[in-house]
């Protein structure tokens, strides 16, 4: 009976009761007392009329129109996205109560979505804001709890091996913390099987639970869930790289709690976190390498000693300081002798050694404001402030003494000798190449009379004599044929074909026999030469290309450029000429220049560099990872591909630094949109590895060494490859 008064049905009825009862009343007494004064009857009913309509004038507007004008009210309120609460009824109507609860569902869901909305925009600006994956996780669970007003959210990691153990990573609205979130993911027997989390990492798929208490899976934890007063959860899983690395897990109060449009949104916040971890995680590894690239550019790798570029880079400012305060400086050259004696007689391992303990003892002397470098293989480099020749002295006998100690190498004693070479500022030189080269004469001058050190004697100076004729012969060689071509070939990993070749020079010298490049581009490079002699090289090459060609072999010819080049303003006209003689097109010409030569004057040399690709000759960055190296850089460079210098490779099946380097180069390179070639590639491991890691060409002794022009024809035809 109450129920039906409470309804809206049974108000309009006690309404109307309550009008028509005593107008019923009055009626029938009016009648009965309507022989007596008709007039006077007829007037009362009117009046009772005119009330009993007021009266459910009234109970209509207080029952039903106010409470349905509220509910307007109401539903307005909740177009403009205001809160909405049933707490604003005053009225018992079941009916109006329903629609008003149905809207309070509606509003709390719209709220939720539109706080989801939130929730989204607020991960994308956290994920671009965000420099560190750790910082990240917890803004996360944050955003979600204090955004989406969900009752707890957390994070795990699964571990990357086939345990696949959780690891809780951040957490916001858990009772008791990161201590209770351990002990609920422990639980290893249900997690690997059953329990949300685990099943999302374990299918890769979002776990929806709306009712906790009853979800079969969830067994273990109900008394955590009832801590924690929550009644569904939702679970997603987090992508990196196509794998799941954890998951994010979000609880809410009441039960049903998630709504479809409202998951998706959830859903779409994950893979922006996911994006985001991602995105950080490639920048942590872009930035090691960059150190690391930065570390290898500058020191030597065996002793941790700076290396011959960062003994350059302090000798020019010591010599500046040295200059503004009228100082003294001494340069030294150690060189130890018969290194390898040594290694075949005990091995590389003693060999290293040697050297590691050879770098500890010369920069373990008390020498203040010393800079010791290993400069290569067996030589070493000290430059100092001195007082005068005697003050250099006392510190060459220093060091010789320190390394005339016997070393003891894996329970092995070694004697070295080593010998000495020292130029002074200023009497010996003013700038660092001339010290550097007259420390080095004078060394080979004590070597050459069986004296532990000497001084730079401009008189002994026969090295500049030497030199001069080295350049002589140069000069010479370029038009009596002694120099020669090699070839040697590179392959495209993914076709397994050969995909051109790169042209390598020697020197076949009349007198001191078959000669690196090594030991002439330096000389060629000082001396002015380097134009004639890369001109004959590309003249050379592009001709055996055309002759290759005519043969049916049509491969590209690479050619190395030195910085020198990118500064001969005739250098694009020469090359035109010597394509136009061989007749062949741009595309068979490729060149290879150093980071390091375009930074030397990036201006033009980016001016050459753009009409070089221009004209249709494909560009490579060549050594990449050795000098100025930037990834960054490469971006301004208008080049094809980079060419990961040959040290990395090499070192990279044992050494971890140099597989980073190798393989962020060729991520990022592919990033940049240039193809990766990998040079050095001594054996099938390597290769396997750089297929591996998506490089684009190889090229070592694997695949072939250096061959001369009908060698590589012969190779080329017997299909080794
Ligand atoms: P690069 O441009 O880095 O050339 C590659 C060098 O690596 C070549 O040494 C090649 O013989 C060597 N190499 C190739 N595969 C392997 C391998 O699997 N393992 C090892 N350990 N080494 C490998 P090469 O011919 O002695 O040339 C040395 C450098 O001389 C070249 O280095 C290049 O910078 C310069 N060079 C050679 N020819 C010319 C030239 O015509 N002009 C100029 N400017 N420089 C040249
Ligand atoms: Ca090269
Ligand atoms: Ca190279």
């Amino acid at each position: 009976m109450s129920r039906y008064i409470s309804g809206l049905k049974g108000r309009m009825l006690l309404t109307v009761g309550f009008a028509i009862g005593p107008l019923l009343c009055a009626t029938a007494y009016a009648l009965l007392r309507i022989a007596d004064h008709f007039a006077f009857a007829v007037i009362y009913i009117l009046l009772l009329a005119l009330f009993a309509l007021s009266a459910i004038w009234l109970g209509v507007k207080l029952f039903v129109t106010r409470p349905l004008g509220e509910l307007a009210t109401t539903a307005e309120r909740l177009c403009t996205g205001a809160p909405v609460s049933t707490e604003h009824f005053q009225t018992d109507a079941v009916e109006i109560n329903t629609v008003a609860t149905a809207l309070n569902k509606m509003a709390s869901a719209l709220a939720r979505i539109s706080r989801a909305h939130k929730l989204l925009s607020e991960t994308k600006r956290a994920v671009v804001n965000t420099t560190d994956e750790l910082a990240l996780l917890p803004e996360m669970c944050r955003l979600v709890v204090t955004q989406v007003g969900y009752r707890g959210s957390y994070i795990v990691y699964a571990g990357d091996d086939d345990k696949r153990l959780l690891r809780p990573m951040a957490h916001e609205g858990v009772v008791g913390g990161l201590t209770a979130l351990k002990q609920i993911l422990t639980d290893v027997s249900w997690a690997i099987g059953r329990g949300p989390v685990a099943t999302t990492i374990r299918t890769g798929k979002p776990y929806v639970a709306q009712h906790l208490m009853t979800d079969p899976n969830f067994v273990p934890w109900r008394e955590d869930a009832k801590r924690n007063g929550v009644a569904s959860a939702v679970v997603f899983p987090i992508f990196v790289e196509h794998r799941v690395i954890g998951a994010l897990a979000i609880y809410a109060v009441e039960p049903d709690a998630f709504e479809t449009t409202e998951l998706g949104l959830l859903a779409e916040a994950v893979h922006d976190l996911s994006f985001g971890i991602a995105l950080l995680r490639a920048h942590a590894e872009q930035g090691r390498a960059n150190a690391t690239i930065e570390r290898m550019a500058n020191y030597d790798r065996l002793t941790n000693l700076p290396n011959h570029t960062l003994f350059e880079q302090h000798l020019h400012r010591a010599l500046s300081e040295a200059r503004s305060f009228d100082r003294v400086l001494a340069s030294f050259i150690v060189d130890i002798h018969k290194l390898r004696d040594i290694n075949d007689a005990f091995g590389f391992h003693h060999g290293d050694g040697v050297l590691k303990e050879v770098g500890k003892r010369i920069s373990g002397l008390n020498t203040p404001g010393a800079f010791v470098a290993r400069m290569r293989g067996d030589e070493f480099a000290l430059v100092c402030r001195v007082a005068d020749e005697n003050d250099a002295e006392r510190l060459a006998l220093q060091i010789l003494d320190a390394l005339d100690v016997p070393f003891t190498i894996d329970g092995t004693q070694i004697d070295v000798n080593s010998t000495l070479g020292i130029s002074l500022y200023p009497n010996h030189g003013t700038d660092g190449t001339q010290l550097m080269r007259h420390a080095d004469v004078a060394l080979h001058e004590a070597k050459k009379s069986s004296k532990r050190y000497a001084f730079y004697r401009r008189e002994q100076d026969a090295n500049s004599a030497q030199r001069l004729a080295l350049v002589g012969d140069l000069r010479r060689a370029l038009s009596a044929n002694e120099l020669e071509l090699y070839y040697q070939p590179k392959i495209d990993i993914l076709a397994g074909e050969v995909c051109g070749v790169e042209a390598l020079v020697r020197w076949n010298h009349p007198r001191l026999g078959f000669l690196p490049p090594d030991k002439f581009i330096g000389l060629a490079e000082t001396s002015g030469l380097i134009r004639p002699l890369t001109t004959w090289v590309i003249r050379t090459a592009l001709r055996q290309s055309s002759i290759w060609q005519a043969n049916g072999v049509d491969l590209p010819v690479a050619v190395n450029l030195s910085p020198y080049n990118l500064r001969d303003t005739h250098l694009v006209e020469t090359i035109q000429a010597c394509l136009r003689d061989a007749d062949v097109d741009a595309a068979t010409l490729e060149l290879e220049i150093t980071e390091g030569a375009v930074m030397e004057d990036p201006e033009g040399a980016l001016d050459i560099l753009n009409q070089l690709r221009q004209m249709g000759i494909t560009l490579f960055i060549d050594d990449f990872g050795t000098g100025y190296s930037s990834l960054g850089y490469l971006k301004r460079l208008p080049v094809n591909a980079v060419k990961i210098d040959k040290s990395f490779v090499i070192d990279m099946a044992d050494n971890h630094d140099s597989e980073v380097i190798v393989r962020t180069t060729i991520s990022l390179g592919h990033e940049l949109g240039l193809r990766v070639v990998a040079e050095g590639v001594e054996n099938r491991t390597a290769l396997d590895h750089l297929a591996a890691l998506g490089c684009d060409v190889a090229q070592g002794y694997f695949i072939a060494k250096p061959l001369r022009a009908d060698d590589l024809y012969a190779w080329l035809l017997s299909g080794h490859w």
